[in-house]
């Protein structure tokens, strides 16, 4: 018997919930990625500064599917989707173009950093999307500590020390806020020729609050625990420019030498790949079914699409996503059976969550404003709830505890991934001048 072909392309939150909701479907899936992992992004930032390594964070999608006989998992970037031969086009390990075909298509490929028009910026400030990015900024925090410890010359440690983000949104406070938290625990007592509490972490956003998705009340808390982690928060600034040498903010040049940008988001390029109707931000404007109008064949969900809830875009977080995953399945399904569709998308919002440093959050769920030990206690529980498997959950618990009891962090390794050779030394260097030269 043949099966219905359902193509997912994506196996972050949303097209991972659609992949699993259609396990006992009568269907025959291709979930492709570009990476052969499942990642949980909202805990990037304590792998960029140290707290988890990558695999604590990350699954192997083909691990998590392994029961899951009516899916297979493809390895592949998607380029393109041919709307009229319903396939679409993938490149793989050592082809590119390849057809699969589908009756049914899911598009979940989330979104990227943007630079609003500035990518002159990402050459110096670096962004937080994937591991690779995590692991880029945990080389560049820990290297920026190194550098410093080399330096003779004292004048040269504050800018060596001082760390700029971008973007005051959750991303930017959590990892403002854990840096803070690692240069006063792990690194404190290892240096000798600087003082890592010295180190300046400067938190710049335009706006006139940080974490302005929250209420103003918890924005306020939020900014004040900042600022008593010694966190500068510099508000209402746009960042001009971005170089070698720092950044420039209204004027003022603030210099550093770690630039991270924790600002804006751009979706993936499904609009393009379905000349589809976009929202200000690019996402794909799709119907309250999930579908794209004219294509009822076609869903995109999670931060690739653009749906309203009263007047404005659902928010690019990883509920809405599980949640659309799990509705595009349901009316699959009942299309296949026969079935009426089920009613509109209807978004179950379960509130926002942010960490400030060791032991506190700031959480709004509906009438519930909170911040405190209480709800970073509440956020915790709900990260290790949604984390992928039984086993990242113990791991991660368990070193959560460790980190909260002791203070020293799971991860402190700067790994060059292109530079496996070990770092020339000045003796070295002379050795193989003198063999050269002999
Ligand atoms: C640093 C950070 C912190 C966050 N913190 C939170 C938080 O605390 N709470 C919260 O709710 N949300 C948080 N979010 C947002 C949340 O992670 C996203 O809303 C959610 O991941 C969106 O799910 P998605 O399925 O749309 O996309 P994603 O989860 O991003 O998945 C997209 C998948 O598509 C794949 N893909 C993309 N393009 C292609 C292609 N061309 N071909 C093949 N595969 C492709 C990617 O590899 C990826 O696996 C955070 C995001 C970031 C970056």
């Amino acid at each position: 018997m043949s099966h219905t072909k359902v193509v997912i392309v994506g196996s972050g939150f949303g097209g991972l919930a659609a992949a699993k909701a259609l396990k006992n479907a009568p269907v025959a899936i291709d979930l492709i990625d570009r990476t052969n992992h499942h990642l949980f992004q909202p805990l990037l930032y304590q792998v960029a500064t140290s707290v988890l390594s990558p695999a604590q964070i990350a699954t192997p999608i083909r691990g998590i599917l392994r029961q899951q006989k009516n899916t297979t998992v493809i390895l592949g970037e998607v380029v393109g989707v041919d709307t009229d031969q319903k396939c679409v086009l993938v490149n793989d390990a050592d082809r590119e173009g390849v057809p699969i075909p589908y009756d049914y298509l899911i598009l979940a490929t989330g979104a990227t950093h943007s630079y609003f028009g500035h990518n002159e910026f990402e050459k110096f400030a670096p962004g937080l999307k994937g591991l690779a990015d995590a692991v880029a900024i945990r080389n560049k925090v820990l290297q920026a500590f190194e550098q410093a410890e080399a330096e003779e010359d004292p004048s040269r440690h504050r800018d060596l020390l001082t760390f700029v983000l971008v973007g005051a949104g959750p991303t930017g406070v959590e990892l403002a806020g854990a840096i803070a938290v690692l240069v006063r625990s792990s690194l404190r007592s290892e240096f000798r020729r600087i003082d890592p509490t010295s180190a300046r972490i400067v938190l710049v956003d335009r706006s006139s609050r940080v974490l302005n998705s929250f209420s103003e009340r918890l924005s306020e808390a939020a900014q004040k625990r900042l600022e008593k982690l010694g966190v500068e928060v510099r508000l209402g600034r746009s960042v001009d420019q971005i170089d070698a040498d720092g950044i420039v903010m209204a004027g003022e040049r603030v210099t550093s030498h770690t630039v991270i940008w924790t600002a804006g988001v751009t979706p993936s390029p499904a609009a393009k790949w379905l000349k589809a109707e976009t929202d200000h931000a690019g996402r794909v404007r799709i119907q309250s079914d999930l579908t794209v109008p004219g294509h009822p064949e076609i869903f995109v969900i999670g931060d690739a699409a653009s749906l309203d809830r009263e007047g404005k875009p659902l928010p690019g977080v990883a509920q809405v996503a599980m949640q659309q995953g799990r509705y595009a399945a349901k009316l699959i399904r009942n299309r296949i059976a026969g079935k009426p569709a089920p009613g509109p998308f209807s978004y179950f919002d379960k509130g926002n969550m942010a960490v400030v440093g060791k032991g506190f959050a700031v959480l709004q769920s509906g009438k519930v404003h909170a911040s405190g030990f209480g709800a970073w206690l509440t956020w915790a529980a709900v990260h290790l709830q949604f984390l992928a498997t039984s086993s990242l959950r113990l791991t991660v618990f368990l070193q959560w505890i460790w980190t909260y009891v002791t203070g020293q962090r799971g991860s402190r390794l700067i790994v060059n991934y292109h530079a496996s050779e070990p770092a020339r030394t000045i003796s070295d260097a002379g050795t193989k001048a003198a063999a050269s030269n002999g």
